[in-house]
């Protein structure tokens, strides 16, 4: 799904990668988007999908060490949202592997391999790029009910 129509507004934001400041993230972009009017259930899905990029970010793009992680976000006149989540971490060497239910390199056993597949459940579509060393890429696609 390409988005359509003309953009109507943008927001940027840039931070470090602390756990502290991924629920900012997610209640920044979600209050950004509370301009189109989406409903409580649109609202939640977009901050569940925010939350499970930037929450990769953290724990897989920078893991041990504190980076930045970039997010734009782009609001259409046909009420699609577009969310860029980037950071310039390790990087994912297989993205199509990576995207698969259960799919983790978490060895500690403390994730579950579900962070994309709830990002493609909560979203209309999830785009990824990622370069091994440079970093990763999410684009977060939806498009809400005009009201
Ligand atoms: P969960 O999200 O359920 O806690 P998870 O993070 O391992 O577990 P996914 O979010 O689906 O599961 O990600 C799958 C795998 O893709 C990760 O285990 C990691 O190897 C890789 N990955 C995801 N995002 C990034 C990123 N930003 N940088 C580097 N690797 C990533
Ligand atoms: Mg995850």
């Amino acid at each position: 799904m390409k988005e359509t129509g003309r953009k109507i507004n943008e927001m940027k934001l840039r931070m470090p990668s602390l756990s502290a400041n991924e629920g900012m993230a997610r209640a920044a972009v979600a209050a950004f988007c509370a301009q189109l009017d989406p409903g409580v259930c649109e609202l939640a899905d977009i901050k569940c999908a925010v939350s499970e990029a930037v929450t990769n970010c953290i724990v897989h793009g920078y893991r041990d060490q504190v980076g930045d992680i970039y997010i734009t976000v782009s609001l259409y006149e046909d009420a699609s949202v577009r969310i860029e989540i980037r950071d310039r971490g390790c990087g994912i060497p297989d993205v199509k592997a990576a995207r698969q239910p259960l799919y983790t390199t978490d060895a500690a056993g403390e994730r579950s391999g579900m962070g994309f597949t709830v990002m493609e459940s909560f979203c209309d579509k999830v785009g990824v790029r990622s370069a091994c060393g440079k970093g990763t890429k999410v684009i977060l696609y939806k498009k809400l009910k005009r009201r």
